[in-house]
């Protein structure tokens, strides 16, 4: 079967480590008979670049076409890009945001989990990482003070800033429906972080999140609040399962279990509608400090292809492939710079590779 797949390079890093995450689902794939028809869509900066603004209608019409969408990056240097001159809703996260919310994707999968290989490059104490940890963070992706109305104006002759933080029930409803179901598939224990000694819109979903619970009372329910989630997670990372929160919570807890797991670089994601189709793309960003050199991690961008080929195509044993390859790639030695350990004798037996050098050892065993 031919699968029709949007590839967004974007910005940074992005083209480089989408190559490798092209090549490692086009063999993966076809071990079954099946290929992949790649539509490119422009996103970010490059967009911007291209035709002024970060995303076009036509762009969001194409990804609307195709079955799944793989992605790299998008986004600058900040402090130096002139796309940062620009104003909020013309800048390159603008065009992300907008596809997000134009493609309904409001469920955001990041697995943690250690690669027993990757132990050296956790920066935990052994002792800590213990047996390892293997977290799903579900992240709800449309809604909270990301998408809430915004403005800076003076307030009694003093400039202010109004950020809003807004949830309705639905909202919350459709993606704790997400977690407690992946929670069933898993080890079956979900848990809430949210500030709910604080915030309304947190009471609000401790309360919409236990009415959804009555339906899965075979899976433990606890709640967290993000302080405490923050220090659990360089604590004891191994007791949670899946951990279910808003956007802004997600967005950095996200890159904490990212940090845990190693690096930032081998963190997949999966942002999901409520039918097949999702957007995949690796948990960090555009890395311009490293942009262009050829040495960024491609393992979250490949493991975020495994998941396209799991959550949206149904091609299971293919994302398993994909799983598999990546494991022994680690275990016989390849790391690209960011995995290799800082200690001499750690490096011991360990290959530092570049990024096209590891997509080719993880196709090589396929
Ligand atoms: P970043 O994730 O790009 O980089 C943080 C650090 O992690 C850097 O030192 C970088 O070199 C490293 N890193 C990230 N991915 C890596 C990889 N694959 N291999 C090796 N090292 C890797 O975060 P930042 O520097 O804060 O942001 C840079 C740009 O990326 C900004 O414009 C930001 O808005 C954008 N961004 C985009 C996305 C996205 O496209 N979804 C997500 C986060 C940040």
């Amino acid at each position: 079967m031919v699968y029709k797949i949007g590839s967004i390079s974007g910005d940074g890093i992005g083209p480089e480590i989408v190559a490798e995450a092209r090549k490692v689902m086009d063999h993966a794939v076809a071990k079954y008979g099946h290929s992949l028809e790649y539509t490119d869509i422009l996103m970010g900066g490059c967009s911007i670049d291209a035709t002024g603004v970060p995303l076009t209608n036509e762009a969001i019409e194409q990804a609307i076409e195709v079955d799944a969408v793989i992605m790299g990056s998008i986004g600058g240097n900040p402090a130096t890009s002139p796309w940062y001159q620009l104003p909020p809703d013309k800048r390159p996260e603008a065009g992300l945001l907008k596809l997000r919310k134009s493609l309904r994707l409001f469920a955001n999968l990041r697995p943690a989990h250690l690669y027993p290989e990757l132990r050296g490059a956790c920066p935990l104490r052994d002792d800590i990482i213990g047996e390892g940890f293997d977290i799903m963070m579900v992240r709800e992706l449309t809604g909270g003070l990301y998408f809430g109305k915004r403005e800076t104006k003076p307030v009694n002759g003093v400039n202010t800033a109004i950020d809003t933080l807004s949830y309705n029930e639905n909202e919350i409803r459709r993606v704790a429906e997400k977690a407690f179901y992946i929670a069933g598939k898993r080890r079956k224990k979900v848990t809430v972080v949210d500030k709910a000694n604080v915030l309304d819109s947190s009471r609000l979903w401790r309360k919409v999140v236990t009415s959804v619970h009555e339906k899965y009372q075979n899976i433990e329910l606890e709640f967290m609040l993000v302080d405490n989630a923050a220090m659990q997670l360089v604590r004891d990372p191994g007791q949670f399962d899946v951990i279910l929160t808003e956007n802004m919570f997600g967005d950095i807890l996200s890159d904490e279990a990212a940090m845990i797991m190693g690096s930032l670089g081998t963190m997949p994601s999966a942002s999901l509608n409520e039918t097949k189709f999702g957007l995949f793309e690796p948990s960090g960003g555009s890395a311009p400090d490293i942009a262009g050199k050829g040495i960024a991690d491609p393992i979250g961008t490949i493991s975020s292809a495994s998941m396209l080929l799991r959550y949206s195509l149904g091609l299971d044993k293919a994302a398993d492939d994909i799983d598999g390859a990546i494991k022994k790639t680690l275990a016989d030695g390849y790391r690209t710079f960011d995995l290799m350990p800082k200690e001499a004798a750690e490096k011991k037996g360990l290959k530092q590779v570049g990024t096209s050098e590891m997509g080719d050892a993880i196709v090589e065993r396929l």
